[in-house]
């Protein structure tokens, strides 16, 4: 049977839940899907525990790890993998477990690149709706797994339960149990569709408007403050509030805090831990 599935999906940002069990339920029926991965930063136990809420989909086990090289998904895990490791290291220790390594978004926002080929994922996202709007990028990534015939994905990548589900990949699998397995095989067909570009949230990070708050589409709250980090295009020197270590960064909190990439996947696995016991689990 065909699986219709969302595999990129966020549903906890940075300490904060934006999709929980009850409005994940309303967008797989709402969109006519069979079920997504969660593939939140620095934790894997949302996921876990949204498996767990809803038995009657298929909700598949992931995580986005941030790799030293960029950023790479593991499908059908059973353990966090560590970030800030080389992305060798990454999909070694994704493989471990059973799970496949998915390159996301390779040549966009710290994707890996052609680093993913010398790595030995098992597929590429060809199709990214987040970037949709931002053709070329999504075009290269389809021409990388055409090159090495590695089995494509799309996926919306979005913390929003509106835009859950306009992105799909078919998977053609007996059982739930097989769809990693197919993926692996290629046995994959996409369904691409471009979420709405952010023009109002670009406008006011250009103009550095303080007390942004998050585009929900993609969330990025600040670990602190819980506003909105941007880009700007010039990299500033940031002094991480963690560990103190002076980097050079285009990436930070609209009100000025910063975290090294190491501090902020461990204040951000922290803050998942705490909200398990606070808030998620009744
Ligand atoms: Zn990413
Ligand atoms: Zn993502
Ligand atoms: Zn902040």
């Amino acid at each position: 049977m065909v699986f219709k599935l969302d595999l990129h999906v966020h549903t906890l940002s940075r300490g904060k839940v934006y999709v929980d069990d009850r409005q994940l339920k309303a967008a797989i029926k709402a969109r006519g899907i069979d079920g997504i991965a969660v593939t939140n930063f620095f934790d894997i136990e949302h996921a876990r525990w949204l498996k767990e809420k809803l038995p009657e989909h298929t909700i598949i086990v992931g995580q986005e790890v941030w790799s030293r090289d960029g950023h790479v998904i593991g499908l059908g895990m059973t353990h966090r993998v560590n970030d800030f490791q080389t992305v060798q290291k990454t999909v070694e220790d994704i493989h471990a477990q059973g799970a496949i390594a998915v390159a996301v978004h390779p040549f966009m926002h710290h994707g890996l690149g052609a680093k993913a080929i010398e790595a030995g994922v098992d597929a590429v996202e060809v199709y990214n709706g987040i970037i949709g709007g931002l053709g070329v990028f999504n075009f290269l990534a389809g021409r990388m797994a055409q090159k090495y015939k590695l089995p494509r994905l799309s996926s919306g990548d979005t913390s929003s339960a509106d835009f859950i589900g306009w992105n799909q990949t078919h998977v053609d699998a007996d059982t739930a149990a097989g769809i990693i397995e197919a993926i692996k095989r290629g046995k994959t067909r996409v369904v691409r569709r471009a979420l709405p570009l952010p023009w109002a949230f670009l406008t006011h990070n250009l103009l550095k408007t303080p007390h942004l708050k998050p585009w929900p589409v993609h969330a990025a709250p600040c670990l602190v403050c819980g506003e909105a980090w941007v880009i700007s295009l010039k990299a500033s020197s940031c002094q991480c509030m963690g560990c103190g270590v002076v980097d050079r960064s285009h990436l930070a909190c609209c009100q000025g805090h910063y975290y090294c990439v190491g501090c902020l996947a461990a204040v951000g696995h922290a803050k998942a831990l705490a909200l398990r016991q606070r808030e998620y689990l009744s």
